[in-house]
């Protein structure tokens, strides 16, 4: 009698996981067709939207472009009303991200221009790209301090606000 209920109950186990594997399986195709039917509509979408694209090209450009003006003035209305909302979050944000690249550039901006020597204002100090076609970014303009950051001084030289004017006309001039 004992024997009985343990084949019992390893018999339904075993089909249980039998079961179980089945459910995945099916899970798993009913999920990879949803995907593939997904891939056919957005390259079917694709499609469209370039063959739209070349029969209105100018209409389009125009668009998008004012779609990102919107965009643009939408995020930084959000970031307006984030930073009214949320202030100490925001200079918490300031001292860790801008400041601490403030902080970070004001000192290899103590080294002053590599031509003339100038070293009495960090603001007149430029980042000069030495190959104009490595830039990635605008080091004035970034914020953080991470390797990025570090990547893209090491391509520059730092020079004064006139010995890059000087750079800048002759390498134009040179071309
Ligand atoms: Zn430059
Ligand atoms: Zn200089």
């Amino acid at each position: 009698m004992k024997r009985r209920v343990r084949q019992k109950s390893l018999y339904n186990l075993h089909r249980f996981s039998v079961d179980v594997t089945y459910d995945i399986v099916t899970k798993h195709i009913n999920i990879i067709s949803v995907i593939h039917k997904k891939l056919v509509d957005i390259r079917k979408k694709k499609e469209d939207d370039r063959a739209y694209y070349l029969k209105n090209t100018e209409q389009c450009k125009q668009r998008s472009s004012e779609q990102r003006k919107i965009n643009r003035e939408i995020a930084s209305e959000k970031r307006k009303h984030w930073r009214k909302n949320n202030p100490e979050k925001e200079r918490a944000y300031y001292l860790k991200t801008i400041a601490g690249k403030k902080d970070f550039v004001d000192k290899i901006k103590e080294n002053g221009c590599a031509i003339c020597g100038y070293d009495r204002c960090g603001s007149a100090l430029d980042f000069h790209h030495v190959n104009p076609q490595d830039k990635k970014f605008n080091i004035a303009r970034y914020t953080k301090v991470n390797s990025d950051l570090v990547e893209e001084i090491e391509k520059c030289v730092l020079v004064c606000r006139n010995c890059h004017m000087e750079i800048e006309i002759l390498s134009k001039r040179g071309r």
